[in-house]
């Protein structure tokens, strides 16, 4: 039976210290292609590597800035690691209803300063303050083509 607020993961992101690195290491021992992007993302002032990795995106997450999400995750913990798993729903209001109504809170989004439900650039976006065994729960209803074409005007992509 399903999971009454995950479809699938839509990504799992690791806090690391520097992309490039990190991505070598599975270039070299899991055959990620070593010629993957390095993504920045000028607003939350992060540097991603993603890949496709047995069916699940990675996202390997440095970033630009003493004190910014990840840099300070790791400053935290003294190492990289698993910072959240990102779980695609099909009813971001319905799966936050159904947390909180089983006691969790909302996380304010970080580069957002935003709690609960808000725009991504790939879909609606919610953060838990309820880590799952040491990692964050990152909620996500992807956006339908239509959705995505209003988030790229509003956006001016
Ligand atoms: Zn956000």
């Amino acid at each position: 039976m399903l999971s009454e607020n995950v479809n699938s993961i839509k990504h799992m992101a690791f806090a690391v210290r520097d992309a490039e690195a990190a991505l070598g290491t599975y270039a070299q021992f899991l055959g990620v292609p070593p010629e993957t992007a390095i993504r920045e993302y000028p607003k939350s002032r992060t540097r991603v590597a993603v890949f496709d990795l047995g069916g699940i995106e990675y996202q390997l997450c440095e970033s630009m800035d003493l004190g910014g999400r990840f840099s300070e995750w790791i400053r935290e913990r003294g190492h990289e690691g698993l910072h959240h798993i990102c779980y695609a729903v099909d009813d971001i209001e319905a799966a936050l209803e159904h947390a909180e109504a089983n006691g969790a809170s909302l996380r304010m989004c970080k580069a957002c300063q935003v709690a609960g439900s808000h725009p991504h650039p790939e879909g609606f976006v919610a953060f838990l303050d309820n880590d799952a065994g040491g990692i964050e729960i990152e909620l996500m209803q992807v956006y339908t083509p239509e959705e995505l074409k209003q988030y790229q005007e509003v956006q001016g992509i």
